[in-house]
């Protein structure tokens, strides 16, 4: 089953999430949560889906980065923007410490501002600290786009959106990003900045 993806201009991604307590993570109605979330993900596909987009306020991420998503980039892209494969993560009531702020300069798009596509400065290197769908304490450092990726679920579980954060005159459609910008590496992008 896949879960309805709450799109810009519901409250609930406006909100503070929840922070999950161990007893209600291992309840079976959150362990079906998180397995719908990953479902909900795959199916897209996206590398990451917070809990608020689908309408369930709660601190939990999902977040996955596969290989055959990279496939039409660039090799020169991924490897600048330190683009690897990430294998699952689910994590719980993450917190994150900023390591390295130096702002890396990349397109994202969301799964609740569908259709758009825009450039956010991220930092590059962070450190986060969470539980995992089990309530086992994890601490990870993350690097260039998993960094990027981390950052923008998270800003999710704080009511924060993309666009917020974004370089504005870089918000773009879909199409015309496919069509002129889905390969732009840093030096195309500085145009913005
Ligand atoms: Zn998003």
């Amino acid at each position: 089953m896949l879960l309805k993806l709450f799109q810009a201009g519901e409250p609930v991604l406006r909100a503070k999430a929840k922070k999950v307590t161990k007893a209600n993570l291992n309840s079976v109605a959150i362990q079906q949560l998180i397995d719908l979330m990953i479902d909900t993900v795959r199916d897209y596909p996206g590398v990451g889906l917070a809990a608020p987009q689908v309408g369930e306020s709660f601190q939990i991420i999902v977040i996955e980065d596969k290989k055959k998503y990279q496939k039409d980039l660039p090799a020169n892209l991924l490897s600048e923007q330190g683009r690897k494969q990430i294998g699952l993560q689910v994590l719980v009531n993450p917190v994150i410490k900023i390591i390295d702020s130096e702002p890396l300069h990349y397109f994202e798009g969301c799964l609740s501002v569908a259709g758009y596509r825009a450039v956010v400065p991220r930092a590059r290197i962070i450190e986060i600290k969470a539980w995992d769908r089990h309530g086992k304490a994890i601490k990870i450092i993350a690097k260039d786009y998993f960094a990027r990726i981390v950052q923008h679920e998270i800003d999710h579980l704080n009511g924060t959106l993309y666009s917020d954060k974004m370089i504005k005159d870089s918000f773009m459609s879909n199409g015309v990003y496919s069509k002129k910008w889905s390969t732009a590496d840093s030096q195309k992008i500085k145009q913005f900045l």
